[in-house]
């Protein structure tokens, strides 16, 4: 299999030599921030420069969800199944309620408003976890110019209080952030500011009763870098990296990699038992199927 390459014998095990890297669409700019519907069998995704959310199924093809979608980004379910988006033009994260009516779940932090919420997690309580960083802000490509107000960091907001504060403030620009199956660990990727040579690398801290505590460096790529991640059933995080995905375990070996021909910019796991990884990589998605399960956290 040409399209996998292993590091470590733990690797041997998680793909298939049967199950191809598979080009599922192509002809967009940008995409990321891919989640799977499992319930209406499609996944969602957005084509940022093009401020559009996507639906890919494999009955019917690509068709637009949303059109504009604020230059939305990042995207993930919550407990009871709703599309919870980060905007960046929109400057804030929502909640697409099932009638489709948009609830908007932050706007502002301290009476200013957000940067460009980028990448978001929910937890088990139903917190929402976002990153922050000025991408969004820095320039009309991926959104809207605009004067940067908060610093960019990690928040947590409490739909149900509208209480958010700051979870993690020690990077440069959080970027794609996900927890371990057990909610004991948050990993953060921190992709620096743009245009500058802030280091890429992936961080992880304990997650404590309402933030986190003693984040330490957790792994730095190889090949590009870290934007968004997913993790496993077993705790081994599959992200994306400039030469498609490395699969690093919880102690932060990099057990192999998955090559895909487009630098990939995220990555969720879907299908029918969460044993498919499904890859947004620049213009085009691909999906792989593994021998892995994605963790059940969203
Ligand atoms: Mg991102």
């Amino acid at each position: 299999m040409d399209w996998a390459s292993s590091h470590d014998p733990r690797f041997d095990s998680f793909v298939l030599g049967n199950a191809p890297l598979k080009r599922l669409a192509t002809g967009f700019d940008w995409v990321e921030g891919p989640v799977w519907f499992g319930d209406a069998d499609c996944l969602l995704f957005s084509d940022i420069p093009n401020d559009r959310i996507l639906r890919w199924s494999a009955e019917t093809g690509i068709s637009i969800y949303r059109k504009p979608s604020n230059f939305a980004n990042g995207n993930t379910r919550d407990r009871q199944g709703r599309l919870i988006t980060c905007e960046h033009r929109g400057r804030r994260v929502t909640r697409t309620e099932p009638d489709g009516t948009v609830t908007v779940i932050a706007d502002a932090f301290d009476g200013k408003p957000l940067n460009s919420p980028n990448d978001v997690v929910v937890k088990s309580d139903g917190t929402i976890w976002f990153s922050d960083p000025h991408y969004g802000i820095a320039m009309d490509y991926e959104g809207a110019r605009a004067e940067q107000e908060n610093p960019c960091v990690v928040y947590r907001v409490d739909p149900a209080t509208g209480d958010i504060r700051v979870v993690v403030d020690d990077l440069n620009c959080p970027n794609g952030l996900a927890f371990s199956p057990d909610e004991r660990l948050l990993y953060v990727a921190d992709t620096g500011r743009i245009f500058t040579d802030d280091r890429k690398h992936m961080r992880v801290y304990d997650v404590t009763d309402g933030g986190t505590a003693n984040g330490r460096d957790f792994v730095e790529l190889d090949a590009g870098f870290s934007d968004g991640f997913r993790l496993d059933e077993d705790g081994n995080v599959w992200s994306s990296a400039g030469d498609g995905v490395h699969c690093i375990a919880p102690d932060g070996t990099v057990l192999g990699r998955i090559h895909v021909p487009e630098t990939v910019s995220n990555v969720c796991f879907g299908g029918r038992s969460r044993h498919v990884l499904f890859i947004t990589a620049t213009t085009s998605v691909y999906s792989i199927a593994l021998n892995r399960r994605g963790a059940r956290t969203v």
